[in-house]
């Protein structure tokens, strides 16, 4: 880089590149905590059906940035939620209820669509103090020793004491500083869309465990003239999600509405649609000298359980935590010791995450009768003792163990 090109560089504390939820959840709350901060990136507001449930410690980061409100006007909450033993295997585990009262929450957390919270998000950045977008990609990295310099497609140089990458799971941040991944391409897509229906879902999420992966129903708030309404997440063989996304809407209705048991009674199409192929996905490390990777650039989960942006906003969470510390006794908040205790701090709960999913996806679609009991018997245990499913509840919505 020239000289006179690094003299004009915009110079920021921290850069967060991608405006997607990470990227953007990541950008409000480093400038809430103090630290100037620019975000690289258009947000985009897709219509294909997707939501996010955002657990209880999502919910807390928001409350936070003061978004709770917001988000719990746009979403619905989760009070509880249903397993039930879809998998055809000789012995049926019994249908497994968990109450967020049970553990003396409201709810689990709330459901919201993508493209709102985008928007919520999108709309809180464009007001922040200490935050400065640029609607732009970069397009370069160069990691020089004192400061991190991004070049914008634009001709815009920044210069970064730490480069946030919230990039996405292809993380071109990632790919500029050799950090190495482990992919795993699974057997499956997940179809989504959003359903009305006739009856109310009483505020539960209800997810059938089938032979080729979960169907899971979670609630979203009404809407004009659809008083019920929920989000799928239709997890099933490649070759299934390729025939059923060519179906027309009153058709796919129906199959949905087949698969649900007719739980939420008749079902109609009232949304975008999506097919993703499923990837577990970790980045070997999680930082480079003057780079730390958050949200899907560091880890991608197949959509089960509800982890994907839940991880991301604890990344988030922590690399602020490992900044902020550094900043209160002057070092660097993008060295090399800042960085060490994001990665370690993460490590832990990323693995174990993406173990637990896998795990429980390959229960059902293994095929193999001692992994079904396993799974069936688990389902029974969470039934029959109360501590341990209350254990369960707790980790799944702020994990402690590992975190
Ligand atoms: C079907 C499905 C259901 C899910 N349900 C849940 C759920 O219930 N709960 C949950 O917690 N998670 C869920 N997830 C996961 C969650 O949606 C993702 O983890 C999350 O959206 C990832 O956000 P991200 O910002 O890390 O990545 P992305 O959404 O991929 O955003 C990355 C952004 O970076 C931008 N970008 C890339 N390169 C550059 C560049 N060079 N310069 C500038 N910008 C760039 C991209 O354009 C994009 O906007 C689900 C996922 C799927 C597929």
């Amino acid at each position: 880089m020239l000289d006179s090109q690094r003299r004009q560089a915009i110079a920021t504390e921290i850069l967060v590149v991608g405006a997607g939820l990470a990227g953007l959840a990541a950008a409000l709350a480093f400038a809430e905590a103090g630290f100037e901060t620019i975000l690289c990136g258009a947000p985009e507001r897709l219509a294909n059906g997707r939501t996010v449930a955002l657990l209880d410690g999502s919910m807390r980061f928001f409350e936070r940035l003061g978004l709770r409100a917001e988000i719990e006007r746009r979403g619905a909450p989760l009070k509880g939620l249903r397993l039930i033993d879809d998998a055809d295997s000789l012995w049926r585990a019994p249908t497994v209820e968990f109450r967020a009262g049970e553990i003396g929450l409201e709810a689990f957390g709330w459901n919201v669509e993508n493209a709102a919270l985008i928007e919520a998000l999108a709309a809180d950045a464009a007001r922040r103090a200490r935050l400065t977008l640029i609607g732009r990609r970069v397009s370069a990295y160069e990691w020089d020793q004192g400061r991190a310099l991004a070049h914008c497609d634009d001709g815009r140089t920044i210069a970064a004491l730490l480069v946030v990458a919230a990039d996405g799971r292809d993380s071109p941040a990632r790919l500029a500083a050799d950090i190495p991944i482990r992919t795993h391409r699974l057997p499956q897509t997940a179809l989504t869309t959003i359903l009305s229906h006739r009856r109310p879902h009483q505020d539960f999420s209800t997810e059938f465990h089938t032979r080729s992966g979960p169907f899971t129903l979670v609630p979203l708030p009404p809407a004009e003239g659809e008083a019920h309404r929920s989000s799928l997440v239709w997890v099933m063989t490649h070759s299934a999600a390729r025939r059923r996304m060519a179906l027309d809407d009153g058709n796919l209705a129906a199959e949905i509405e087949a698969q649900a048991q007719s739980i939420h009674g008749a079902m109609r199409i009232a949304g975008g649609r999506g097919a993703f192929p499923l990837v577990a996905q970790t980045a070997r490390r999680l930082t480079a000298p003057r780079l730390a990777l958050i949200g899907d650039a560091a880890h991608v989960a197949p959509p089960i359980g509800a982890q994907g942006l839940n991880l991301g906003l604890r990344d988030a969470a922590h690399l602020i935590e490992a900044a902020a510390q550094a900043k209160a006794i002057g070092a660097d908040i993008g060295g090399a010791a800042a960085l060490a205790r994001y990665e370690a701090r993460r490590r832990g709960d990323v693995m174990t995450r993406a173990a637990a999913v896998n795990a429980l996806n390959l229960s059902l679609i293994a095929g193999l009768t001692p992994l079904h009991m396993l799974r069936g018997a688990g389902l029974a245990a969470l039934n029959a003792f109360g501590p341990l499913r209350r254990l369960v509840m707790r980790e799944g919505v702020e994990p402690h163990l590992f975190a």
